[in-house]
């Protein structure tokens, strides 16, 4: 079964190989269907960008795809950066500006040492009949003020898993799959994916 994952993202992408790779799905990439432009993630939710992001893909290859969205979502700040978590710190900002703006935003409301958050994933999978559906995951945890480990990406390094007292960052892809809001979700739609085509 060939599917696409529509994202750019290489760190996705690595993450989302290892938990596919006893399945029987081909994954396909953006690069694979020599898709190019830009698709700008201007949705108020994780569900709008993930729907976005997968119907302009299936439009383009006509191929079933997947897109997943994902967020972090800090209490202290009203859920931000959330849908903003790409372009926190500016539209070209890397992910070392982005964790930088964070801990500052938190360290002038509060003088914790941890602030309480969540990562939330949502995949949206269009088939080959052009019908959607929706899976999501979440992993609570903590913004922590000084980066740990050198794994990950993103703000891996100042998120603090609950109940293990150590980052993303600080595990390796298969441990930070097993626990990861993005790992939670892949596998409800792997579930999903067997239940309906057998793909292993
Ligand atoms: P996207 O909109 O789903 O591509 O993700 C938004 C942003 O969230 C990314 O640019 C990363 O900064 C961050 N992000 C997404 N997934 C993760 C993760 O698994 N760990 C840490 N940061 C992540």
């Amino acid at each position: 079964m060939r599917i696409v994952a529509a994202t750019n993202n290489k760190d996705k992408i690595n993450e989302i190989r290892k938990v596919l790779e006893n399945s029987k799905i081909e994954l396909l990439t953006l690069e694979n269907i020599n898709f190019i432009d830009e698709i700008i993630e201007d949705g108020d939710t994780l569900e709008e960008n993930a729907i976005k992001k997968t119907l302009t893909i299936f439009d383009f290859a006509g191929i079933q795809c997947f897109a997943d969205d994902t967020g972090l979502f800090v209490d202290l700040l009203n859920g931000l950066p959330g849908v903003h978590s790409a372009r926190f710190a500016g539209d070209k900002a890397s992910y070392a500006d982005n964790v930088e703006k964070l801990i500052k935003e938190l360290s002038l409301c509060s003088s914790n040492e941890k602030w309480q958050a969540h990562f939330r994933t949502v995949i949206a999978y269009v088939d080959n009949n052009r019908s959607l559906k929706l899976f999501e995951g979440i992993t609570e945890g903590y913004i922590i003020r000084k980066p740990y480990g050198k794994g990950g990406f993103g703000y891996d390094p100042v998120f603090e898993v609950e109940n293990t007292g150590r980052t993303y960052a600080e595990m390796g892809l298969e441990e930070k799959n097993s626990v990861s809001h993005r790992g939670k979700t892949l596998r409800s739609f792997l579930s999903y994916l067997r239940g309906v085509a057998q793909p292993g």
